[in-house]
C-alpha cells in the first residue's frame, strides 16, 4: 500500500506500518477505541503526561513519572566521573549494543515519515474539542477508588458493580424505532468473580458510586495473587492459547511505589502458567525492564519453571509527541525502550506446530501513557498464536480491559473511569 493508504489505515486502527520495516507506529487511544462503541478514550487523559508538561511549561516528560527530578539530578553527576563498568553492567551493555542498530533504524524510519509525525503532534487533541481536553484536565485529579484496600476488607465479598445494560432496546415487529428503551441492571461482586460484558456494546458500571466503561466482549477478574487458581480451567481444553503479562516487578524507583505495589521474583516462579495454558499451547508475552538481573531471571529460571521455551524479544520504543525519543538512547539508567519477551508454553512435550513462528526483533513505536502503562500490543500478536481456534486471551495484571480480553489483577479497572472517557 502507498503512504496514503498507510496513513488512512492508521487513522482507522491506530496501527501504522512502515514500508520495509519490522517496525510499527501505535496510537494507542486508537487501538483502544476499537473495543468501545458508545464511548472513546480520551486522548487528554491517556497522554496525560504531556499536559502535566504543558501546566507546568517547565519539566520534558524524562522529568515525569519514570525519572522523578532529583534522581537524574543524581545521575547527571554520577555521569561525570565515570567508572568502569562490573561484569553484570558489562552483558546489559552487550545487550544494548545488539538492540541499538534496530531502535536507531525503527526511529530514523518515524523520522523519514512526514504524514505520520505531523499527526504525532496533534494526538493529544485528536478529535477531541478544547472543551472535552479542558474537562479531561478538570477530571483528572478526581479521586478513585483504591481496588487493592477494598478488596482486602473483610466486607469485599459484599461489595456489588452494577452492570448498565442501558444500550438493550426492543424493536418494534417491523425493525423501526425503539418501542420502549430497556435499561437492565445487574449487579455482581466486583471481587474474587468473573464478571463479563459478552454484548456487542460497552456498557457503563457503578461500584460505590464511582462509574467506569467497560468494553464489549469483556471479562475481568479482580483479587489478589492469592486467588489466581481461580482462572485454572476446569475443562482440559478450556485454557488460553495467549497470555500476556506485566509483572508488578521490584525497582528502586520511589514514584513507582506509590503508584502500586510489586512482589519479590520468586512469587512470579509459581504462576500457574502450563495450568492456564490451552491444550493447543500459548503463546506468552512478558514485559520486562531493561535489568540485567532480571533478564537473566526470566530467561535462566522464570521460563524454564512456567515450562516456557524462548522465541523471540520484541521491543517497545518511546517517543515525545516530537517524534525525539524521550530519552537518549544510550543512557544506562533510563532506557528509551522496554522489552516483551516472547515464549511458547504447551502441555504436553510435543511442539504442536501449525501457527507462524513470532519473527525476532520487532520494534513498536508509541508515545507514552501514564506510568508504567503498556501499549495496547497483544492483538497485533494473534497471528503468532497456537491453536486452530479463536484465540482464547489473557492478561496477568492487567489494569485495563479490552474486547476479546480476559484481564486479571488487583487492580484491572484503574483505567476503566469515566474519567479516561469521553462520549462518542
Ligand atoms: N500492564 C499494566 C498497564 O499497562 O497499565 C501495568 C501492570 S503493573 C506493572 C502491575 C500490576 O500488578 C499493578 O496493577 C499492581 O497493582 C498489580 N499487583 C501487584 N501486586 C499484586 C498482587 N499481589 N495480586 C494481584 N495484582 C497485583
Amino acid at each position: 500500500p502507498g503512504t496514503r493508504d498507510r496513513l488512512s489505515r492508521f487513522l482507522k486502527s491506530g496501527i501504522y506500518r512502515f514500508e520495509n520495516s519490522a517496525a510499527i507506529f501505535i496510537d494507542p487511544v486508537r487501538v483502544l477505541n476499537g473495543s468501545y462503541t458508545r464511548f472513546r478514550v480520551s486522548p487528554t487523559a491517556y497522554y496525560s503526561r504531556f499536559f502535566e508538561d504543558e501546566s507546568t511549561s517547565t519539566n520534558s516528560i524524562e522529568n515525569t513519572p519514570e525519572a522523578p527530578p532529583d534522581t537524574r539530578k543524581r545521575k547527571r553527576k554520577k555521569q561525570r566521573k565515570p567508572r568502569p563498568l562490573n561484569e553484570t553492567e558489562q552483558i546489559a551493555q552487550q545487550r544494548h549494543q545488539e538492540a541499538r542498530p534496530l531502535l536507531l533504524k525503527a526511529h530514523e524510519t518515524l523520522l523519514g515519515t512526514i504524514e505520520l509525525l505531523a499527526y504525532l503532534r496533534r494526538l493529544r487533541s485528536d478529535r477531541c474539542t478544547e472543551e472535552e481536553g479542558r474537562e479531561s484536565l478538570v477530571k483528572r485529579d478526581a479521586i478513585e477508588l483504591n481496588f487493592v484496600e477494598l478488596g482486602s476488607v473483610w466486607q469485599a465479598p459484599y461489595y456489588e458493580i452494577s452492570l448498565n445494560f442501558d444500550q438493550d432496546k426492543i424493536f418494534t415487529q417491523d425493525g423501526g424505532n425503539p418501542l420502549i428503551p430497556c435499561c437492565k441492571q445487574i449487579l455482581v461482586p466486583v471481587f474474587n468473580n468473573f464478571v463479563v460484558n459478552d454484548g456487542d456494546s460497552d456498557l457503563e458500571a457503578e461500584l460505590l458510586e464511582h462509574n467506569y466503561i467497560i468494553p464489549r466482549k469483556s471479562c475481568f477478574y479482580m483479587s489478589d495473587l492469592k486467588e489466581i487458581h481461580n482462572l485454572v480451567p476446569v475443562e482440559s481444553d478450556g485454557g488460553f492459547n495467549f497470555i500476556l503479562i506485566d509483572p508488578p516487578w521490584e525497582n528502586s524507583s520511589a514514584y513507582q511505589k506509590l503508584k502500586y505495589q510489586t512482589l519479590p521474583n520468586y512469587y512470579f516462579l509459581s504462576l500457574p502458567i502450563k495450568k492456564l495454558t490451552h491444550t493447543d499451547g500459548a503463546l506468552i508475552a512478558l514485559w520486562v525492564t531493561n535489568r540485567e538481573k532480571l533478564r537473566r531471571f526470566v530467561e535462566n529460571e522464570l521460563f524454564p519453571a512456567w515450562g516456557v521455551k524462548y522465541a523471540a524479544t520484541f521491543y517497545w520504543l518511546k517517543v515525545k509527541p516530537d517524534g525525539s525519543l524521550i530519552s537518549e538512547l544510550d543512557l544506562f539508567h533510563h532506557r528509551p525502550y522496554e522489552c516483551l519477551v516472547l515464549g511458547y508454553c504447551y502441555q504436553k512435550d510435543i511442539d504442536l506446530l501449525g501457527h507462524n513462528p513470532v519473527p525476532d526483533n520487532q520494534v513498536f513505536i508509541s508515545v507514552p501513557g501514564d506510568y508504567s502503562r503498556k501499549p495496547p500490543v497483544g492483538d497485533l500478536l494473534l497471528e503468532y498464536v497456537p491453536g486452530s481456534r479463536h484465540a482464547c486471551r489473557l492478561e496477568l495484571f492487567a489494569r485495563e480491559l479490552s474486547d476479546g480480553w480476559n484481564c486479571w489483577g488487583n487492580e484491572p479497572l484503574h483505567f476503566q473511569g469515566t474519567k479516561y472517557f469521553l462520549k462518542r
